[in-house]
C-alpha cells in the first residue's frame, strides 16, 4: 500500500547523510515508541508517519515499542488499540516490542552503572529529593547517600529488588552532576520501588525503571539508529548520551528532536482528553469528537487523509498550530474521489405528487459517482409520496431561491420536474405538507420543451425509506487555541459540537451500509455509518465532514 511521501524535512537530510557516510553500515531502524496509557491521537499519527516514513524511503525497518515502564497507568487495552491503530492507519511492524521484556536487561545496566560508581542508592524523601535538586537558577546539592559505597549500594539495591522497603523509601540514582545547569542531569532518579502490578509482568517486579534510563536503553538494545521524539525531550538528550555512553551498550542511537503537531479547535494531550472523558463532556475515547484516532475513525476519516495530513504538514523543529481546515480539507479531497453519492432528507417536509397514479412505483437509475462511471449505478424507487429537506422549500421565497416555494418549479435529482400548487398546515401555521404535480415529459429531468429549470433538490421515497439518526459534529471548541490565555479549555467547549437528528429519511439502499465505510448524501456532505449506537431498525449515521468549509465562509464574512 502506497502509505504516502514525506516531504523533504531536516530529519530526512540527517538520515540520508549518515546513509551516505555509511553510519550504521547504511542501516535505518527507526521506532514509534508509545506508553500504553491511552489511546492513540492524531499528533501520534504524525511520529507514526514519520518514523515508518524514514525507515520504507532507506529500505530500514521501523519497529513498535511499547514504552510500559510504569505499571500504575498502563493497560493491556490500549496496547491492544494501539496495536490496531497503527495497522488501520496502514503501516505494518513486525512482532511489537515491549519495554517491559527488558526489565531483565535494565537491571543489569543498572548494577553495571552501580559498579562503576555511577549510580547510588539515596534515601532522602521525595520532598527532600526535590530541596535538594535546587531550581533553574540555583544549583543543586549533594545526597548525603551520594557517597555510599559500591557495595552498600549494591546491597540495598539488591533488597529494593527484593521487596524489603516501601515505596518512596529508597531511589536509585545517576551519580552524574548536581550542579549542572540542565537540571535533568542533576543525579536523576533511575529506579524507584513501585507495588504494582504490570499488564505483562504482574507482580514479578516491585522496582520499575524510569522513563529516561529505559527509553535509551531500549532502543540501544534494539539497534534503531535514528530514534526521533519531541522536542520536549531536547533537555533530556544529555542524559539519553549520558547513560549510553557510560554503559557498555549495542549501540548508540542518535536522538533528534521535532515539533509536536498541534491543531486548532481542539486539545492534543492524552492527559487533557481523560479528563473530557471522566467528566463526560464527550462519550468515551472513540466519541467521533475528539481528535482520537478511534474517534476519527469512528467518523469516517479515512487512512489516506490522514497520512496525508501529516505529509502536508510537514515535519520541524518550530511549534505551530495547524488549522483543523488543512485535515479537513485532505479528508474531503479523498472522500471526493471515494464516497459513493447517495440521498438522504435530514429534516423530511412531506410531498404528495397529486397527479402521480396512487399504486405506480417506479425505478430510476442513479449514478453513484458524477465522475466516476467505473463506479457504477443504483437502482432508486419514485412514487406518489416523498420527502424533501424543509430547507428546500420557503412560503415567500425571494427572486433568487431556486427551490420550491407556491408555485414554483424545481427538478428532482434523477428524477422529474415537479410544481408546487398547494401547502398544508397544521394548527400552529407550520407547513407539513406540499401539494406538488410532476410533469411525465420529465423524466430523468429535462423538459422536452427546452424550459429552464435552475434548481435540483435531493429527495427520498416515502414508502420504501429507511428511518435513521443523524449526528452532525462540528468543532469541540469554540475558540483556535481553547487554551488561550491561561483559561480552562472546559470553559470553551462548543455547546453545538454534537446536534442530533432523530427524524431523518433516507434512500433504502442505506440498508446495506457499513460502519465507517463514508458516503456522500448529495448536497449534505459525507456521512457513515456509526459503528456503536442504532438499529437495523433505526440506524446512527455520523457526519463525517461537510461538503464546504462553512467556518472558512464564516471567517471570510467577518
Ligand atoms: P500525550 O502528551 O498525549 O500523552 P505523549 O508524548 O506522552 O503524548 P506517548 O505515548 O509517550 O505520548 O507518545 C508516543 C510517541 O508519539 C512519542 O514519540 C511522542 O513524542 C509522539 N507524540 C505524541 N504526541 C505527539 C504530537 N502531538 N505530535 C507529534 N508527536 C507526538
Ligand atoms: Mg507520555
Amino acid at each position: 500500500m502506497d502509505t504516502g511521501t514525506s516531504k523533504g524535512h531536516f530529519i530526512e537530510t540527517i538520515i540520508k547523510q549518515d546513509v551516505e557516510n555509511n553510519k550504521n553500515n547504511g542501516a535505518v531502524v527507526t521506532r514509534f515508541p508509545p506508553e500504553p496509557n491511552g489511546f492513540l491521537h492524531i499528533g501520534h499519527a504524525k511520529s507514526i508517519c514519520l518514523n515508518f516514513n524514514m525507515a520504507k524511503k532507506f529500505n530500514g525497518k521501523c519497529n513498535l515499542r511499547f514504552d510500559d515502564s510504569n505499571p500504575a497507568k498502563e493497560k493491556q487495552i490500549y496496547i491492544d488499540s494501539i496495536k490496531e491503530t497503527v495497522t488501520w492507519l496502514g503501516f505494518k511492524y513486525g512482532e511489537p516490542f515491549f519495554a517491559s521484556d527488558y526489565f531483565d536487561r535494565l537491571h543489569e545496566f543498572a548494577v553495571e552503572l552501580i559498579q562503576k560508581g555511577k549510580a547510588y542508592v539515596c534515601s532522602l524523601k521525595a520532598d527532600e529529593i526535590r530541596e535538594y535538586r535546587g531550581t533553574l537558577t540555583e544549583p543543586g546539592k549533594n545526597s548525603p547517600f551520594r557517597d555510599r559505597s559500591v557495595e552498600e549500594n549494591l546491597d540495598l539495591f539488591s533488597r529494593m529488588k527484593n521487596g524489603e522497603f516501601g515505596e518512596g523509601e529508597h531511589t536509585l540514582r545517576a551519580k552524574i552532576d548536581m550542579q549542572s545547569p540542565n537540571i535533568n542531569l542533576r543525579d536523576p532518579i533511575i529506579y524507584r520501588v513501585k507495588n504494582a502490578i504490570h499488564p505483562r509482568t504482574g507482580d514479578q517486579w516491585c522496582i520499575y525503571p524510569m522513563y529516561d534510563f529505559t527509553h535509551c536503553l531500549s532502543d540501544a538494545l534494539e539497534g534503531i539508529t535514528h530514534s526521533l521524539c519531541s522536542l520536549e525531550f531536547e533537555d533530556h538528550r544529555p542524559l539519553y548520551d549520558w547513560i549510553l555512553d557510560t554503559l557498555e551498550t549495542p549501540c548508540h542511537p542518535q536522538q533528534i528532536e521535532f515539533a509536536r503537531m498541534n491543531i486548532n479547535y481542539t486539545v492534543l494531550s492524552k492527559r487533557k482528553l481523560q479528563r473530557l472523558i471522566t467528566d463526560n463532556h464527550v462519550q468515551g475515547w472513540d466519541d467521533p469528537r475528539l481528535p482520537t484516532l478511534e474517534g476519527m475513525k469512528r467518523r469516517g476519516y479515512t487512512p489516506e487523509s490522514i497520512r496525508s495530513f501529516c505529509n502536508t504538514i510537514g515535519v520541524s523543529k518550530k511549534e505551530s498550530r495547524i488549522d483543523v481546515g488543512l485535515l479537513e480539507s485532505c479528508l474531503r479531497d479523498n472522500l471526493n474521489e471515494r464516497a459513493p453519492r447517495v440521498m438522504g432528507v435530514l429534516k423530511p417536509l412531506k410531498i404528495t405528487l397529486e397527479n402521480y397514479p396512487d399504486d405506480l412505483t417506479e425505478e430510476l437509475t442513479a449514478k453513484n459517482h458524477p465522475q466516476k462511471e467505473e463506479m457504477g449505478a443504483r437502482t432508486i424507487t419514485f412514487s406518489k409520496h416523498i420527502y424533501v429537506e424543509q430547507d428546500d422549500f420557503m412560503e415567500d421565497p425571494p427572486k433568487k431561491f431556486f427551490r420550491l416555494g407556491p408555485g414554483r418549479e424545481v427538478r428532482l435529482r434523477y428524477a422529474y420536474l415537479v410544481t408546487c400548487k398547494d401547502v398544508v398546515k397544521d394548527k400552529s401555521g407550520k407547513v407539513t405538507e406540499l401539494i406538488c404535480t410532476y410533469d411525465p415529459e420529465t423524466k430523468g429531468g429535462n423538459a422536452p420543451d427546452g424550459r429552464k429549470v435552475k434548481g435540483t433538490i435531493h429527495w427520498v421515497n416515502a414508502d420504501d425509506c429507511i428511518d435513521a439518526e443523524i449526528r452532525n459534529y462540528d468543532r469541540l471548541f469554540k475558540d483556535e487555541n481553547p487554551e488561550k490565555d491561561g483559561r480552562d479549555f472546559i470553559d470553551n467547549l462548543n455547546p453545538e459540537s454534537l446536534v442530533t437528528l432523530t427524524d431523518c429519511k433516507l434512500e433504502k439502499s442505506l440498508e446495506n451500509a457499513v460502519p465507517e465505510q463514508v458516503v456522500q448524501f448529495e448536497r449534505l456532505g459525507y456521512f457513515c455509518l456509526d459503528s456503536k449506537d442504532g438499529t437495523s431498525n433505526h440506524p446512527v449515521f455520523n457526519r463525517t465532514v461537510t461538503l464546504r468549509d462553512a467556518w472558512a465562509k464564516l471567517a471570510r464574512k467577518k
